[in-house]
């Protein structure tokens, strides 16, 4: 359905090489729903403007369906776009908001009322065609933004940060209602939005940005478990990954991440290609992969709490090694029957094989 191809997009004014988007590869299929996700400033909105057509890239090439689109004019592109801001029309009825779109492409009053008012029933706001948005909550005013998107039957739905105005309860609802009404319109869309939880849980696939350039491409669980590389591996999750600093060594015949802290020998079926061998590697550990052992466990590290948080559904602990050579905190996460208290001694254990491993060299 979509297809971007080595775009390129430097704003006027910016030097050469520095670019807001550079060199961006992606494909969408049809139906899909597909996140934008990444820090401030790593070239989502720039992205989503050039497909809106708000924005021409520098070079590359932009396809709808194999159709070339660099030169076609948003209006002619069959896009409906949800802004951050919503950018309702303050003076117009809902009615007349949902409809502007339809009546902006010559189709006459009634008709376009008529149509306005089955989408404004699909989003279960059609008690309210007669306000203006000044008389609507947050969610509501969302809600219509939503259908003036969809009331021109878009192909492609392209969402700006659309829940970013909503508090934390209403975020989920609006969440389940978008993706919901995805699904029943089958209509391709991709949402840009910087936090992590909305685009694992809403999207299809989720594209990873960092400086102009995707990270990884991939389902929500596939960039969880198997991070391609440190950015996506310290980006996502929350708490984040424990990544620590070590080498790779060989010892009697297993392969050990040796750090100034522990030492943790690979499991054969997880053992790196000997070319690794002897290089500093980051190991990366999840804070729910770390449990609390006895002592007598083989692979118990000995650490020592700093600090416990309380998160209501567990806790958050964080544990120094009692020498402090790692010059790092551990965090892990574990049950509220677990009695843990600061400067407590106690051992932990990684869980086996949910380890990451990096090699600093490929970085
Ligand atoms: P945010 O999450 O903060 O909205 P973003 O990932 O959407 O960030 P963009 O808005 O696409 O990022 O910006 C990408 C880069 O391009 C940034 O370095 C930004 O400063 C720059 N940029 C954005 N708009 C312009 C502009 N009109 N002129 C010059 N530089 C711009």
């Amino acid at each position: 359905m979509i297809t971007l191809k080595r775009i390129v997009k430097e704003y006027d004014g910016k030097q050469a090489g520095n670019k807001a988007v550079d060199g961006l590869d992606l494909e969408i299929n049809k139906g899909e729903f597909v996140a934008l996700l990444g820090p401030s400033g790593c070239g989502k909105t720039t992205t989503l403007m050039m497909l809106a057509g708000l924005l021409k890239p520098t070079s590359g090439e932009i396809y709808f369906s194999d159709k070339l689109m660099n030169h076609v004019e948003p209006k002619d592109r069959n896009i409906g776009m949800v802004f951050q801001s919503y950018a309702l029309y303050p003076h117009l009825t809902v009615r007349e908001n949902i409809a502007f779109p339809l009546r902006e492409r010559k189709i006459p009053k009634l008709e376009a009322y008529e149509r306005a008012k089955e989408t404004s029933k699909i989003l279960q706001i059609d008690h309210l065609l007669d306000r203006k948005p000044a008389q609507l909550s947050g969610g509501q005013q969302q809600r219509v933004a939503m259908a003036r998107a969809l009331s021109k039957n878009p192909e492609i739905l392209l969402l700006d940060e659309p829940m970013s105005n909503l508090d934390a309860r209403l975020k989920l609802d609006v969440r389940d209602e978008i993706r919901k009404i995805q699904r029943k319109l089958g209509v391709t869309t991709i949402i840009v939005t910087h936090d992590q939880e909305e685009a694992l849980a809403i999207s299809d696939r989720v594209a990873i940005l960092n400086g102009g350039r995707i990270q990884q491409y991939a389902p929500p669980n596939e960039l969880f478990n198997h991070p391609t590389n440190l950015f996506v591996a310290s980006f996502l999750g929350n708490p984040p990954m424990n990544l620590v600093t070590g080498t790779l060594e060989e010892k009697s015949g297993n392969q050990v991440v040796v750090t100034n802290g522990f030492e943790y020998t690979l499991p054969e079926e997880r053992k790196l290609n000997k070319l690794h061998i002897g290089k500093p590697v980051q190991f990366g550990i999840r804070p729910h992969d770390i449990a609390i052992c006895e002592a007598s466990d083989k692979q118990a590290i000995r650490m020592k709490v700093d600090l416990v948080e309380h998160l209501g559904s567990g806790k958050l602990v964080k544990v120094i090694d009692p020498q402090n050579k790692l010059e790092t905190m551990i965090r892990l996460l574990t049950d509220n029957e677990n009695e843990v208290s600061s400067r407590d001694n106690l051992h932990i254990k990684f869980k086996d094989a949910k380890f990451h491993l990096f090699d600093m060299t490929d970085n």
